[in-house]
């Protein structure tokens, strides 16, 4: 594999468990908040990160290549309401698929197929991730601050499991 496509992969397997990390983090808040239907959500979507992580460490060793760990830096664990957090989730999901991207793109420069073969699954991946978080934002947008809606929405995010599409169990 080029240096280049190495470093990128190196990169995006740290980056998603930062995700991990950041969704553990608003999970925390959620959970202190009150949201516990929420706060599960959130935790099940930091586990969808680190199984992301995980893939992408795997293919660099299934390509015969060295993972490189390197620090996570601790996420912002104060938020204003479910608002903000979801305002954030969309913010940073948008960032990944900037990331997504930017590796499909280096794969094809390198005419590395194998790579951009690997990274299309994550690119279908963030357009579901994006379009869910913006859905999430604009219906808590439109709940406002009314608690009744707010709690049924939160039962609904509680119903959230998490199955890893890259494992059988
Ligand atoms: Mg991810």
């Amino acid at each position: 594999m080029k240096a280049n496509v190495l470093k990128a992969l190196n990169e995006q397997w740290n980056a998603e468990y930062y995700s991990a990390y950041l969704y553990m983090a608003m999970s925390a808040y959620a959970e202190q908040a009150g949201f516990k239907g929420t706060a599960h959500w959130l935790l099940e979507q930091a586990r969808e990160e680190a199984a992301h992580g995980e893939r992408i460490y795997e293919h660099i060793l299934e390509r015969g290549e060295t993972p490189v760990f390197s620090d996570i830096k601790a996420p912002p664990v104060k938020y204003e309401s479910l608002k903000d957090v979801f305002a954030k989730v969309a913010e940073h999901e948008k960032r990944v698929t900037g990331m997504i991207d930017a590796i499909a793109n280096l794969a094809q420069d390198e005419r590395d197929h194998a790579t951009y073969h690997f990274i299309m699954w994550f690119v279908d991946e963030q357009i579901e991730e994006v379009s869910e978080a913006e859905d999430l934002l604009g219906k808590i947008t439109l709940i406002g601050d009314n608690p009744g809606p707010l709690l049924s929405l939160d039962a609904v995010l509680a119903q959230r499991k998490f199955q890893n599409p890259f494992r059988e169990d």
